[in-house]
């Protein structure tokens, strides 16, 4: 059965190119890059052309990137490294986030909560955006760290970083974001953002899983996660993963010469998704900012039905989507971040993200709504709540 993949914020098929850019570092070049000698030296190389690479992409400089195992880890590094190191300088326990944070951000602000830091969980708005008020107004004299996701992986929602960046400059507060859902879709840049770290991850760009980097700002410092050799200029212990880091050098090239293109095509095919299945199917709501979204990402609620039985349904015609974050299906809950935006927990639980990527076409769109349009009837027709609802919202127009 041919297959349709539409669930690339989960994670994203390796580009051909990026596989056979890694090739030789997985054979002949297999040299530890603190090595002296050639083979040593080859992989040095290799890791220093990729850090230009993915300096490029974000308008950073090289020595600003740490390459690490992806951006669960990142946000560790971030997250920990300040808190850690402003508390031993006395500077404060206070962390603002927002209620909306992948789970690599929430659960370390939790974790550390039980160490004796609070955090303040900022509201979001009906579209998921932060609520910028109350952002100035949580931040007191104990505020060490700002940590605000860049998009959602959920709901595709950007984030004002700019206006926090300013925020966050003007108070001295450091500023944290998990732009992992944003970088190599749309434009980032360090300065203009105004941030201070930033995560993140080649596996959500087609380069390979375990690999990712954190970008530290000259100037700031931070605790260390990982005591061993002094890789990574002392900040990052551990032998480098030259293959994965080449990966990821590479797809942050392509994806910065293929940018403007995919990003076009990615919008009109998610608009064209959502369009559609807006006109074939009655009771469906978007989830997320209509414009001001990450242009792969599509967000729908479909009243009367379960998310997982339409994931089911979709699957059984080879189509593949999620009904939220990876880390979340499969479990009873509903996504925090459907909740945060207040949505019914009846409509959250009936949500489905379709994540596009560069190899969709219009052919698969078309297919998948006529799909969609299909399972979500029958589930509906297999629904009692439909038929008791459907009289009642007819007996009452
Ligand atoms: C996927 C994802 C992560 C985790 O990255 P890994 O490389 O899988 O550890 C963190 N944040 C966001 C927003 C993500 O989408």
């Amino acid at each position: 059965m041919k297959r349709v993949y539409l669930d690339h914020n989960a994670t994203t098929p390796l580009h051909p190119e990026v596989l056979e850019a890694m090739m030789p570092y997985l054979t002949e070049k297999f040299g530890n890059a603190s090595s002296v000698h050639s083979y040593g030296r080859e992989a040095r190389e290799a890791i220093d052309e990729a850090r230009e690479k993915v300096a490029r992409l974000i308008g950073a400089r090289p020595e600003e990137i740490v390459f690490t195992s992806g951006g669960t880890e990142s946000d560790n590094m971030a997250i920990k490294g300040v808190a850690y190191l402003m508390r031993e300088r006395g500077k404060g326990n206070h962390i603002i986030t927002s209620s909306i944070e992948h789970h690599a951000v929430l659960n370390t602000c939790k974790y550390l909560e039980k160490k004796g830091f609070e955090v303040t969980y900022l509201r979001v708005d009906k579209y998921g955006v932060v609520d910028l008020d109350q952002l100035v107004d949580s931040i007191t004299d104990k505020t060490i760290l700002i940590t605000i996701m860049h998009a959602n992986n959920e709901i595709g929602t950007i984030q004002p970083l700019e206006e926090i960046g300013r925020i966050a400059k003007e108070r001295g507060i450091i500023f944290h974001t998990d732009a992992v859902q944003t970088v190599g879709k749309i434009p980032v840049n360090v300065d203009e953002l105004g941030v201070d770290l930033l995560s993140l991850s080649a596996h959500k760009i087609y380069g390979p899983k375990g690999v990712g980097a954190l970008y530290v700002r000259r100037g700031v410092r931070l605790e260390k996660l990982i005591h061993g050799g002094h890789h990574e200029r002392n900040r990052r212990a551990g032998t480098e993963n030259v293959p994965g880091i080449v990966g990821l050098g590479k797809a942050a090239e392509l994806a910065m010469k293929n940018m403007d293109e995919e990003r076009e095509h990615l919008w009109n095919l998610s608009e064209r998704l959502k369009r559609g299945i807006m006109e074939r199917v009655e009771y469906v709501y978007q989830n997320g900012h209509p414009e001001k979204r990450i242009p792969n990402t599509i967000n729908l609620s479909f009243e009367f039905v379960e998310g997982e039985s339409i994931v089911l349904g979709l699957d059984m015609h080879g189509i593949c989507v999620s009904t939220g974050s990876a880390c979340t299906s499969g479990s009873l809950e509903p996504s925090h971040v459907l909740m945060a935006i207040g949505l019914r927990p009846e409509l959250a639980h009936g949500s489905i993200r379709f994540s596009l990527g560069m190899g969709n076409t219009e052919e698969e769109i078309d297919y998948t709504i006529e799909k969609v349009a299909e399972v979500v009837e029958r589930l509906r027709m297999m629904s009692p709540l439909y038929a008791d609802a459907i009289k009642e919202r007819r007996g009452r127009s």
